[in-house]
Protein backbone atom coordinates (compact mmCIF):
# COMPACT_ATOMS: atom_id res chain seq x y z
CA UNK A 1 0.00 0.00 0.00
CA UNK A 2 1.62 3.73 -0.97
CA UNK A 3 0.37 6.94 -0.13
CA UNK A 4 1.44 10.71 -0.64
CA UNK A 5 1.36 13.13 2.32
CA UNK A 6 2.00 16.74 2.60
CA UNK A 7 3.98 16.12 6.02
CA UNK A 8 5.00 12.89 7.40
CA UNK A 9 6.78 13.87 11.25
CA UNK A 10 8.59 11.18 12.70
CA UNK A 11 8.77 10.99 16.36
CA UNK A 12 5.88 11.74 19.01
CA UNK A 13 8.12 13.89 22.07
CA UNK A 14 7.44 17.82 22.20
CA UNK A 15 9.09 18.62 18.86
CA UNK A 16 7.35 16.04 16.89
CA UNK A 17 3.58 17.04 18.54
CA UNK A 18 4.11 20.62 18.29
CA UNK A 19 5.37 19.97 14.64
CA UNK A 20 1.99 18.21 13.83
CA UNK A 21 0.04 21.19 15.63
CA UNK A 22 1.02 23.74 13.34
CA UNK A 23 0.89 21.46 10.71
CA UNK A 24 -2.58 20.20 11.02
CA UNK A 25 -3.46 23.75 11.64
CA UNK A 26 -2.34 24.73 8.56
CA UNK A 27 -4.88 21.79 6.81
CA UNK A 28 -1.96 19.61 5.97
CA UNK A 29 -3.43 16.84 7.67
CA UNK A 30 0.01 15.38 9.17
CA UNK A 31 0.83 11.86 9.55
CA UNK A 32 3.12 11.29 12.81
CA UNK A 33 4.83 7.98 13.13
CA UNK A 34 5.42 7.20 16.65
CA UNK A 35 8.11 5.52 17.21
CA UNK A 36 9.72 3.10 19.71
CA UNK A 37 8.94 5.75 22.66
CA UNK A 38 5.88 7.22 22.39
CA UNK A 39 5.75 10.39 23.68
CA UNK A 40 9.75 10.75 24.35
CA UNK A 41 12.20 11.20 26.69
CA UNK A 42 8.87 12.96 28.75
CA UNK A 43 7.64 9.75 29.72
CA UNK A 44 10.39 8.27 31.60
CA UNK A 45 10.32 11.72 34.14
CA UNK A 46 8.24 11.96 36.89
CA UNK A 47 6.93 15.83 37.75
CA UNK A 48 7.19 18.14 34.71
CA UNK A 49 7.45 22.03 36.70
CA UNK A 50 9.31 23.52 34.21
CA UNK A 51 6.57 23.56 31.02
CA UNK A 52 5.35 26.52 30.91
CA UNK A 53 0.99 26.86 31.39
CA UNK A 54 0.39 24.94 34.39
CA UNK A 55 0.70 26.68 37.65
CA UNK A 56 0.97 23.17 39.24
CA UNK A 57 3.74 20.45 38.46
CA UNK A 58 2.52 17.52 35.85
CA UNK A 59 3.46 13.88 35.29
CA UNK A 60 5.43 13.83 32.02
CA UNK A 61 3.57 10.87 30.77
CA UNK A 62 0.18 12.74 31.44
CA UNK A 63 2.01 16.45 29.63
CA UNK A 64 2.45 14.00 26.43
CA UNK A 65 -0.79 12.63 26.71
CA UNK A 66 -2.62 16.02 26.70
CA UNK A 67 0.20 17.08 23.62
CA UNK A 68 -0.82 14.16 21.45
CA UNK A 69 -4.67 14.39 22.00
CA UNK A 70 -4.11 18.21 21.26
CA UNK A 71 -2.21 16.90 18.00
CA UNK A 72 -5.09 14.54 16.89
CA UNK A 73 -8.32 17.31 18.02
CA UNK A 74 -6.67 19.46 15.35
CA UNK A 75 -6.34 17.06 12.66
CA UNK A 76 -2.97 15.04 13.15
CA UNK A 77 -2.99 11.37 11.80
CA UNK A 78 -0.59 9.21 14.84
CA UNK A 79 0.63 6.05 13.98
CA UNK A 80 2.34 3.22 15.63
CA UNK A 81 4.78 1.44 13.43
CA UNK A 82 8.48 1.44 12.69
CA UNK A 83 10.41 3.10 9.98
CA UNK A 84 12.74 0.96 8.21
CA UNK A 85 14.01 2.95 5.77
CA UNK A 86 13.49 6.66 4.52
CA UNK A 87 14.93 7.85 1.07
CA UNK A 88 15.65 11.48 0.74
CA UNK A 89 17.26 10.83 -2.34
CA UNK A 90 13.96 11.50 -4.05
CA UNK A 91 11.34 13.18 -3.99
CA UNK A 92 8.44 13.07 -2.48
CA UNK A 93 10.40 11.52 0.49
CA UNK A 94 9.90 7.57 0.84
CA UNK A 95 9.21 5.89 3.79
CA UNK A 96 8.91 2.12 4.52
CA UNK A 97 7.61 0.66 7.39
CA UNK A 98 7.96 -2.50 9.55
CA UNK A 99 4.14 -3.19 8.08
CA UNK A 100 5.74 -2.74 4.66
CA UNK A 101 3.64 0.40 4.26
CA UNK A 102 5.16 2.55 1.90
CA UNK A 103 4.33 6.43 2.62
CA UNK A 104 5.64 9.44 0.29
CA UNK A 105 6.07 12.87 1.79
CA UNK A 106 5.92 16.25 0.29
CA UNK A 107 8.12 17.56 3.68
CA UNK A 108 9.15 15.74 6.49
CA UNK A 109 10.15 16.33 10.26
CA UNK A 110 12.69 14.23 11.93
CA UNK A 111 11.97 14.71 15.21
CA UNK A 112 13.50 11.40 16.68
CA UNK A 113 15.00 12.78 19.62
CA UNK A 114 18.10 11.19 21.57
CA UNK A 115 17.52 9.03 24.26
CA UNK A 116 20.04 8.95 27.37
CA UNK A 117 22.25 6.43 27.71
CA UNK A 118 22.48 4.30 30.73
CA UNK A 119 25.27 2.39 32.50
CA UNK A 120 23.37 -0.73 32.04
CA UNK A 121 22.94 -2.41 36.02
CA UNK A 122 19.22 -4.05 37.00
CA UNK A 123 19.14 -1.25 39.80
CA UNK A 124 19.35 1.16 37.52
CA UNK A 125 16.33 0.32 35.69
CA UNK A 126 14.70 -0.80 38.74
CA UNK A 127 15.03 2.40 40.06
CA UNK A 128 14.46 4.86 37.54
CA UNK A 129 12.05 7.99 38.95
CA UNK A 130 12.33 6.56 42.10
CA UNK A 131 16.24 8.10 42.63
CA UNK A 132 17.65 7.47 39.43
CA UNK A 133 16.62 10.12 36.45
CA UNK A 134 18.76 11.40 33.52
CA UNK A 135 17.79 15.05 33.54
CA UNK A 136 19.21 17.31 36.48
CA UNK A 137 17.34 20.03 34.97
CA UNK A 138 13.88 18.09 35.26
CA UNK A 139 14.28 16.22 38.20
CA UNK A 140 17.21 17.94 40.73
CA UNK A 141 14.20 20.03 42.57
CA UNK A 142 12.99 16.94 43.77
CA UNK A 143 16.56 16.31 45.94
CA UNK A 144 16.53 19.45 47.63
CA UNK A 145 18.88 19.08 50.72
CA UNK A 146 19.91 15.75 49.72
CA UNK A 147 22.88 13.96 48.54
CA UNK A 148 23.16 12.83 45.26
CA UNK A 149 25.96 11.44 42.80
CA UNK A 150 26.53 11.97 39.45
CA UNK A 151 28.03 9.92 36.75
CA UNK A 152 30.16 10.48 34.04
CA UNK A 153 33.03 12.73 33.50
CA UNK A 154 32.13 14.76 30.73
CA UNK A 155 30.17 18.01 29.65
CA UNK A 156 26.79 17.51 30.71
CA UNK A 157 28.28 15.76 33.56
CA UNK A 158 29.74 18.66 34.66
CA UNK A 159 26.87 20.85 33.89
CA UNK A 160 24.60 18.69 35.56
CA UNK A 161 26.66 18.73 38.70
CA UNK A 162 26.91 22.26 39.04
CA UNK A 163 23.28 22.75 38.46
CA UNK A 164 22.47 20.12 41.52
CA UNK A 165 24.63 21.83 43.70
CA UNK A 166 22.10 24.61 44.00
CA UNK A 167 19.69 22.63 45.51
CA UNK A 168 21.81 19.76 46.81
CA UNK A 169 23.90 19.40 50.32
CA UNK A 170 26.36 17.16 48.32
CA UNK A 171 27.05 16.50 44.83
CA UNK A 172 29.31 13.07 44.14
CA UNK A 173 30.34 12.78 40.85
CA UNK A 174 31.72 9.55 39.53
CA UNK A 175 34.04 9.38 37.10
CA UNK A 176 35.45 5.93 35.68
CA UNK A 177 38.85 7.73 34.71
CA UNK A 178 41.11 9.71 36.95
CA UNK A 179 40.84 12.52 34.11
CA UNK A 180 37.80 14.65 33.19
CA UNK A 181 36.69 14.13 29.54
CA UNK A 182 35.07 17.63 29.83
CA UNK A 183 35.74 20.86 28.33
CA UNK A 184 38.44 22.83 30.47
CA UNK A 185 36.55 25.43 31.61
CA UNK A 186 33.20 23.14 32.42
CA UNK A 187 36.34 20.93 33.99
CA UNK A 188 38.20 23.62 36.23
CA UNK A 189 34.09 24.64 37.77
CA UNK A 190 33.25 21.84 38.56
CA UNK A 191 36.80 20.62 40.33
CA UNK A 192 36.41 24.42 42.17
CA UNK A 193 33.04 23.68 43.54
CA UNK A 194 33.22 22.87 47.14
CA UNK A 195 29.83 20.99 47.16
CA UNK A 196 30.96 18.45 44.75
CA UNK A 197 33.64 15.90 44.90
CA UNK A 198 35.32 13.07 42.81
CA UNK A 199 34.92 9.23 43.20
CA UNK A 200 37.68 8.60 40.41
CA UNK A 201 38.43 5.44 38.54
CA UNK A 202 35.41 4.11 40.05
CA UNK A 203 32.47 2.05 38.43
CA UNK A 204 28.96 1.83 39.73
CA UNK A 205 28.29 -1.72 41.16
CA UNK A 206 24.75 -1.48 42.27
CA UNK A 207 22.21 1.25 42.98
CA UNK A 208 21.32 0.71 46.74
CA UNK A 209 17.57 1.27 47.86
CA UNK A 210 18.09 -1.10 51.34
CA UNK A 211 14.62 -2.63 50.47
CA UNK A 212 13.00 0.55 50.61
CA UNK A 213 12.34 0.79 46.25
CA UNK A 214 14.17 4.32 46.58
CA UNK A 215 17.61 4.82 46.17
CA UNK A 216 19.62 5.06 49.13
CA UNK A 217 23.06 5.06 48.31
CA UNK A 218 25.60 4.04 46.11
CA UNK A 219 28.08 1.54 45.47
CA UNK A 220 31.16 1.88 44.21
CA UNK A 221 33.95 -0.53 43.18
CA UNK A 222 37.70 1.13 42.28
CA UNK A 223 38.67 0.30 38.90
CA UNK A 224 42.19 0.07 39.89
CA UNK A 225 42.55 -1.27 43.03
CA UNK A 226 39.11 -3.28 43.28
CA UNK A 227 37.98 -2.15 46.46
CA UNK A 228 34.31 -1.84 47.02
CA UNK A 229 32.53 0.89 49.20
CA UNK A 230 29.09 2.12 49.69
CA UNK A 231 28.11 6.07 49.66
CA UNK A 232 24.83 7.35 50.97
CA UNK A 233 23.22 9.26 48.11
CA UNK A 234 19.60 10.17 47.90
CA UNK A 235 19.48 10.25 43.79
CA UNK A 236 21.73 9.50 41.07
CA UNK A 237 22.36 11.31 37.99
CA UNK A 238 23.51 9.07 35.07
CA UNK A 239 24.91 11.58 32.79
CA UNK A 240 27.33 9.38 30.31
CA UNK A 241 25.80 11.00 27.36
CA UNK A 242 22.68 10.65 24.75
CA UNK A 243 22.70 8.97 21.38
CA UNK A 244 20.84 10.65 18.72
CA UNK A 245 18.29 8.75 16.90
CA UNK A 246 19.49 9.12 13.58
CA UNK A 247 20.85 5.56 12.54
CA UNK A 248 17.61 6.05 9.56
CA UNK A 249 19.81 8.81 8.33
CA UNK A 250 23.28 7.70 8.02
CA UNK A 251 25.12 8.95 4.55
CA UNK A 252 22.14 10.70 4.18
CA UNK A 253 22.55 13.76 5.97
CA UNK A 254 25.20 15.18 7.86
CA UNK A 255 25.62 14.28 11.28
CA UNK A 256 28.85 15.11 13.83
CA UNK A 257 31.46 12.82 15.19
CA UNK A 258 28.36 11.64 18.13
CA UNK A 259 25.65 10.97 15.44
CA UNK A 260 23.36 14.61 16.13
CA UNK A 261 22.10 16.46 12.66
CA UNK A 262 23.95 19.40 11.36
CA UNK A 263 21.59 21.82 10.29
CA UNK A 264 21.10 24.82 9.21
CA UNK A 265 18.73 25.84 12.23
CA UNK A 266 15.71 23.69 11.75
CA UNK A 267 16.31 23.07 8.01
CA UNK A 268 18.65 20.13 6.61
CA UNK A 269 20.64 20.44 3.89
CA UNK A 270 17.46 18.55 1.62
CA UNK A 271 14.97 21.26 0.29
CA UNK A 272 11.85 19.90 2.04
CA UNK A 273 13.53 18.02 4.74
CA UNK A 274 13.46 19.73 8.72
CA UNK A 275 14.73 18.67 11.75
CA UNK A 276 13.62 19.70 15.49
CA UNK A 277 14.44 18.92 18.59
CA UNK A 278 17.14 16.75 20.55
CA UNK A 279 18.04 15.07 17.24
CA UNK A 280 20.17 18.01 16.59
CA UNK A 281 20.29 20.18 19.42
CA UNK A 282 22.93 19.58 21.88
CA UNK A 283 22.58 22.68 23.83
CA UNK A 284 19.28 23.08 25.58
CA UNK A 285 17.66 19.80 25.25
CA UNK A 286 14.31 20.86 27.12
CA UNK A 287 10.91 20.04 26.33
CA UNK A 288 9.89 23.87 25.78
CA UNK A 289 12.71 24.27 23.17
CA UNK A 290 12.34 21.04 21.37
CA UNK A 291 8.46 21.85 21.25
CA UNK A 292 9.98 25.48 19.82
CA UNK A 293 12.23 24.04 16.81
CA UNK A 294 8.76 21.35 16.37
CA UNK A 295 6.81 25.01 15.58
CA UNK A 296 9.82 26.43 13.51
CA UNK A 297 9.73 23.29 11.41
CA UNK A 298 5.83 22.88 10.96
CA UNK A 299 6.33 26.79 9.55
CA UNK A 300 9.19 26.28 7.52
CA UNK A 301 7.46 23.53 6.34
CA UNK A 302 4.26 24.70 5.28
CA UNK A 303 5.97 27.63 3.50
CA UNK A 304 7.91 25.42 1.58
CA UNK A 305 4.80 23.74 0.67
CA UNK A 306 3.16 27.11 -0.38
CA UNK A 307 6.37 28.45 -2.26
CA UNK A 308 6.66 24.83 -4.65
CA UNK A 309 2.25 25.11 -5.10
CA UNK A 310 3.08 28.90 -6.31
CA UNK A 311 4.94 28.02 -9.12
P1 LIG B 1 30.62 12.66 26.38
O1 LIG B 1 31.47 13.84 26.11
O2 LIG B 1 30.65 11.50 25.45
O3 LIG B 1 31.03 12.14 27.85
C1 LIG B 1 30.46 10.98 28.38
C2 LIG B 1 31.14 10.70 29.71
O4 LIG B 1 30.54 9.56 30.29
C3 LIG B 1 32.65 10.40 29.57
O5 LIG B 1 33.34 10.96 30.67
C4 LIG B 1 32.67 8.88 29.61
O6 LIG B 1 33.84 8.35 30.20
C5 LIG B 1 31.51 8.55 30.49
N1 LIG B 1 30.93 7.26 30.13
C6 LIG B 1 30.49 6.86 28.91
N2 LIG B 1 29.98 5.63 28.98
C7 LIG B 1 30.10 5.24 30.26
C8 LIG B 1 29.74 4.07 30.97
N3 LIG B 1 29.16 3.03 30.35
N4 LIG B 1 30.01 4.01 32.29
C9 LIG B 1 30.60 5.05 32.93
N5 LIG B 1 30.95 6.19 32.33
C10 LIG B 1 30.70 6.28 31.00
O7 LIG B 1 29.06 13.03 26.51
P2 LIG B 1 28.39 14.38 27.06
O8 LIG B 1 29.04 14.80 28.31
O9 LIG B 1 26.91 14.12 27.06
O10 LIG B 1 28.70 15.45 25.93
C11 LIG B 1 28.26 15.22 24.58
C12 LIG B 1 28.62 16.43 23.72
O11 LIG B 1 27.82 17.55 24.09
C13 LIG B 1 30.07 16.86 23.91
O12 LIG B 1 30.56 17.31 22.68
C14 LIG B 1 29.98 18.00 24.89
O13 LIG B 1 31.05 18.91 24.80
C15 LIG B 1 28.66 18.63 24.48
N6 LIG B 1 28.06 19.32 25.64
C16 LIG B 1 28.37 20.65 25.78
C17 LIG B 1 27.86 21.34 26.87
C18 LIG B 1 28.17 22.78 27.02
O14 LIG B 1 29.07 23.25 26.38
N7 LIG B 1 27.46 23.51 27.85
C19 LIG B 1 27.04 20.70 27.81
C20 LIG B 1 26.77 19.34 27.63
C21 LIG B 1 27.29 18.67 26.54
P3 LIG B 1 35.28 8.47 29.46
O15 LIG B 1 35.69 9.91 29.63
O16 LIG B 1 36.13 7.52 30.19
O17 LIG B 1 35.02 8.09 28.04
Amino acid sequence: MSELREIVIIGSGPAGLTAAIYAARAELKPLVFEGPQPGGQLTITTEVENYPGFANPIEGPELMDAMREQAIRVGTEVRIDWITKVDLSQRPFVIETSSNQTVHAKTLVIATGASAKWIGIESEQRLQNKGVSACATCDGFFFRGKDVAVIGGGDTAMEEAMYLTRMCTSVTVVHRRDTLRASKIMADRALKNPKITFAWDSGVDEILDGGTGKVTGIRLKNLKSGAISDHYVQGVFVAIGHQPNTALFTNQLPMDNAGYLITDGVKTPIAGCFAAGDVYDTMYRQAVTAAGMGCMAAIEAIRFIEAEESH
